[in-house]
């Protein structure tokens, strides 16, 4: 049969990308309406990120996901941004518009919203370890939802002061200060913590955490979602605290990213078992 070519592309760009479920999800989403489309994972180097941007106008692709390490410097080959990435300074989601202009929205700010919402998280203190772009997201997301206090702890200090400084400027009343060490972060005195850092994705990865530092009313939280458990969920479950991987926040800023591609509400439940299914896959 004669292989007909998608209308449209869309996809992933990251460094590494193969970990994603993002292909799996927004394919099922346009099969369920019969959207001539397909989403594909590009795996970019830092090096080729602004010609690889630069060059969505002349090829067929109408959408970009933005993941890790490239939501902060992708802001420079923008040509419009969303208030919310203004706010943040970091994007997930591009849409290449008709007129060959890239916009620019931030997703991962209301998909973590949304979950946290949804698990009742209400949390005065936390501890961040990470400041990169998805760090960002969440720390503004926390500062808006009430809490007032927020240590952030980053192998890169430039980055953690950063992120303090916007945050400040965006939420005076939220306390935001860096720390040097994740003991530094003080989480036995938090309500929760949030690992918007990558240890964890791979095999090999050591726990961020030393045991002691979690008491019975830490709400865990990492933004990974592959592994389901990183070590760091698996001392949390075993210890008996309440916890959550990144699985939730990615269907939810996947939603939205379709919806912002399509201007079609997005459905919910097909892209969830297409998530669920992937998890599966993955845990063997
Ligand atoms: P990013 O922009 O590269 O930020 C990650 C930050 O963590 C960087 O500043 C990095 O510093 C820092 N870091 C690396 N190792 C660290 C360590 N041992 N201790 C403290 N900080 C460390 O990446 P991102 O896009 O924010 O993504 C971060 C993680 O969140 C990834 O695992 C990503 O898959 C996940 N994520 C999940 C969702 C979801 O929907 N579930 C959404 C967004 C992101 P260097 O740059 O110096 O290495």
């Amino acid at each position: 049969m004669e292989k007909i070519n998608p209308a449209r592309r869309y996809g992933l760009i990251g460094f590494p990308v193969r970990h994603s479920f993002s292909a799996a999800m927004h394919n099922a989403a346009f099969a369920s309406y019969e959207i001539n489309a397909r989403y594909e994972l590009f795996e970019v180097s830092p090096e080729r990120l602004d010609s690889f941007l630069r060059g969505l106008k002349n090829e067929n692709i109408c959408g970009i996901n933005v993941t890790i390490p490239h939501k902060e410097n992708s802001l420079r080959c923008l040509d419009k941004k969303s208030a919310e990435v203004e706010e943040i300074g970091a994007v997930n989601t591009i849409r290449v518009n008709t007129d060959g202009t890239l916009k620019g929205f931030n997703t991962d700010y209301a998909g973590f919203t949304r979950h946290i919402e949804e698990l009742g998280i209400k949390a005065k203190k936390a501890a961040l370890i990470g400041a990169g772009g998805a760090a960002k997201a969440v720390s503004l997301a926390l500062a808006k939802k009430g809490t007032d206090e927020i240590a952030v702890y980053d192998i890169d200090k430039e980055k953690s002061l950063a992120l303090s400084r916007r945050i400040k400027n965006i939420k005076p009343d939220c306390h935001v200060y860096n720390v040097d060490s994740i003991g530094g972060l003080k989480i036995e005195e938090k309500n929760i913590l949030v690992n918007a850092s990558p240890i964890g994705m791979k095999e090999n990865d050591s726990c961020l955490v030393e045991e002691s530092a979690l008491r019975l009313d830490l709400f865990v939280y990492d933004l990974i979602y592959n592994p389901a458990k990183t070590k760091l969920l698996q001392l949390a479950q075993s210890k008996g605290l309440k916890n959550s991987n990144g699985l939730m926040m990615l269907l939810y800023q996947g939603m939205l990213s379709f919806e912002h591609w399509t201007r079609q509400g997005a459905p919910k439940e097909i892209m969830h078992k297409a998530l669920l299914k992937e998890l599966k896959k993955c845990s063997g």
